[in-house]
């Protein structure tokens, strides 16, 4: 099997495919023609939210590609003023997909906000209430597999360890890239057989008028890896993320660069190379949590 096809077991005994396509901030019919032009060109990994606005036209990428549903692995997260209506955030993302059924759905923050002021936490409720909700879809058969996002080792803790939690999340989405190494969390959650998908993998969208982004394309060290392997800094980023174990879901709506970042076999980084990008020193992050109410970066991931 090749990188750019390569799976990974779930501890439900699913495989998610180790690349996938990101589609946070991809707008309309950008939306539509990264989607399609990926699964044309072999990504078989979709992943959104219904907090993007755009699962409708993801859902539309995915119909015009022509590629069989049951070939494609397709994520979303239900959003943190859903957390009480959890059924209804699935099928309001399914209807918008035109999907019958997830293969993951996952809690997006663990923050529970108020529906009719999102500034405010939902009184009486909390992520562990809303974990209960998302167990029982698995029954519906309209999601194969649940996860969470966001979730730092506090909030894990929390979860496992109540008594209403019978499955133990199969994914937790997290931030992650050189300047957000979040080693400990990645360890966490390694023990605890949970997979970790990584966000923000390339650092984030340098041009974002509402999110921070890190600049690691442009960062000395991977530039320099870059060049000596004549490869680009998005793959080498890329290419330090599948050799930690994790998923990456890198966005683009540029073809070039989705052909880019999918052309990652027949090559890889040295045990050194690998080394030298986990030292660098630089820690900057692309999401943050000052949006919530809750502080969800909680600073114990390092
Ligand atoms: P990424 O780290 O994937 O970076 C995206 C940016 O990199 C875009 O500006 C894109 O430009 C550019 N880019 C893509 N490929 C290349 C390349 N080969 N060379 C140079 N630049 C490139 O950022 P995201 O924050 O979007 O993270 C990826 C995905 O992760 C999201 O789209 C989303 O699906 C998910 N995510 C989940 C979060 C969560 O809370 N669970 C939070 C944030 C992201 P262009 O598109 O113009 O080509």
């Amino acid at each position: 099997m090749t990188l750019s096809t390569k799976t990974i077991p779930l501890n439900t005994g699913a495989s998610i495919p180790a690349l996938g396509l990101g589609t946070w901030q991809s707008r309309e019919n950008a939306t539509r023609d990264a989607v399609k032009h990926a699964l044309q060109h072999g990504y078989r990994h979709i992943d959104t939210a219904l907090n993007y606005g755009n699962e409708k036209e993801v859902g539309e990428g995915i119909k015009a590609s022509g590629v069989p549903r049951d070939q494609i692995w397709v994520t979303t997260k239900l959003d943190n003023h859903w957390h009480h209506r959890v059924q209804d955030g699935l099928d309001s993302s399914l209807k918008d997909l035109g999907l019958e059924y997830l293969d993951l759905y996952l809690i997006h923050f663990p923050c529970s906000t108020d529906p009719e002021d999102r500034g405010r936490c939902l009184e009486g409720w909390d992520f562990v209430k809303t974990w209960h909700e998302m167990q029982k879809l698995l029954d519906t058969g309209k999601v194969k597999n649940i996860g969470v996002s966001n979730f730092q080792i506090s909030h894990l803790e929390k979860l496992l360890n109540d008594p209403s939690c019978k499955i133990v999340p199969a994914v937790n989405q997290i931030e992650l890239h050189p300047y957000n190494p979040s080693s400990k969390l990645l360890a966490y959650c390694t023990s605890k057989n949970i997979h970790c998908t990584a966000y923000s993998c390339l650092g984030g969208h340098s041009d974002s008028p509402i999110n921070g982004h890190t600049n690691l394309t442009k960062d000395v060290t991977v530039l320099k890896i870059a060049e000596s392997k004549a490869k680009t800094p998005a793959q080498i980023l890329l290419m330090w993320g599948l050799q930690r174990g994790v998923s990456v879901i890198p966005k683009s709506v540029t073809p070039s660069r989705i052909e880019n970042n999918f052309d990652l076999d027949g090559w890889s980084l040295t045990e050194g190379e690998v080394k030298e990008i986990s030292e660098i020193k630089t820690r900057s992050k692309v999401v943050g949590d000052g949006w919530m109410p809750i502080r969800v970066f909680l600073g114990d991931d390092e």
